[in-house]
């Protein structure tokens, strides 16, 4: 059994297996998900929708920005009595659209694209994925606005981007696709802070340009990894234990939010031989990169 997604490679994809490889492991390999959208990831996906409406269509039109953020936020999410009170609500996401076309009222680009998604290559038999929310020129040159969304400011939410494997991949993007221009990447943040008053904070980051033969080798190096451990793995089908695709402990509470997958890893000991019975709460779904 082998799947054609287990070679399309992405930031994200690579990140995971950082964080830990038997989480890759069932998201990418096998393609497990939660049966639901969590909030944050529901809230991030309508709060995109929202902005590209605005970059495309301008920064006035924040109150149609806000219809299309509720209409999708409501589609992972119909009843708005389970909402949560503070923090990424959707009355905070209409308050910082408005306070976003304020603050940014002078930003003056074209659009050359919105979604725009290509693959980079790195050698012969490696290349990654990559999907810039927007590319944009002004006096500056070709850059890029990437939108996140956060619950604060924390001081490595700024530092994150020096080593970024997300950064190095977008620069090298904008690079391949714009050899005659400067280019750079601009991290477009907006702070939902769960307290009640001055909940909404704005942050542009200049991305430090990457090293890229560093980003080159550690992409490389990681795709090589998954490569070998994939191949290892589909020999372990009758394994008491599977050896590949290591547990990484460290990795099980990012953010403070318990890993997805905890209780799977606690009760499977070869989830390879076990891959055909999903868990309850879980379906299958793959992560196309290229799409
Ligand atoms: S629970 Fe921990 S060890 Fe298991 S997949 Fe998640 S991060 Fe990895």
């Amino acid at each position: 059994m082998t799947d054609e997604l287990w070679e399309v490679y992405d930031s994200t994809k690579l990140s995971d297996y950082d964080r830990c490889p038997r989480l890759y492991f069932y998201r990418h390999i096998l393609g497990w998900v939660r049966g639901y959208t969590n909030w944050n990831l529901a809230f991030g996906i309508a709060w995109h929708e929202a902005i590209e409406y605005m970059t495309l269509n301008g920064y006035q039109h924040h109150e149609e920005a806000f219809q299309i953020f509720y209409d999708k936020l409501r589609e992972a999410y119909p009843d708005p009595s389970r909402d949560p009170e503070k923090g990424k609500t959707a009355q905070n996401a209409h308050d910082a659209l408005e306070q976003y076309a304020k603050l940014y009222e002078s930003d003056n680009y074209e659009v050359l694209h919105t979604e725009a998604s290509s693959s980079v290559k790195i050698d012969d038999s490696h290349k990654i994925y990559a999907r810039l929310d927007t590319i944009l020129k002004d006096s500056r040159g070709v850059f890029s606005f990437d939108r996140k969304t956060t619950g604060r400011f924390a001081p490595w939410w700024y530092d994150q981007w020096s080593m970024s494997l997300q950064v190095g991949t977008y620069t090298a993007f904008l690079m391949s696709k714009y050899p005659e221009n400067p280019v750079s990447l601009i991290i477009d943040g907006t702070a939902f802070i769960g307290r009640k008053v001055d909940p909404i904070e704005f942050r542009r980051v200049n991305t430090p340009r990457p090293n890229l033969a560093q980003w080159k080798a550690d992409v490389v190096q990681r795709i090589d990894e998954i490569r070998e451990q994939t191949d290892e793995t589909l020999l372990q089908h009758q394994n008491s234990i599977m050896t590949t695709f290591r547990r990484n402990p460290s990795g099980c509470f990012k953010y403070n939010t318990k890993c997805t997958f905890w209780d799977i890893c606690l009760s499977q000991n070869n989830p390879w031989g076990d891959r055909n019975y999903i868990p309850t709460g879980f379906k299958k779904k793959q992560w196309n990169p290229a799409k």
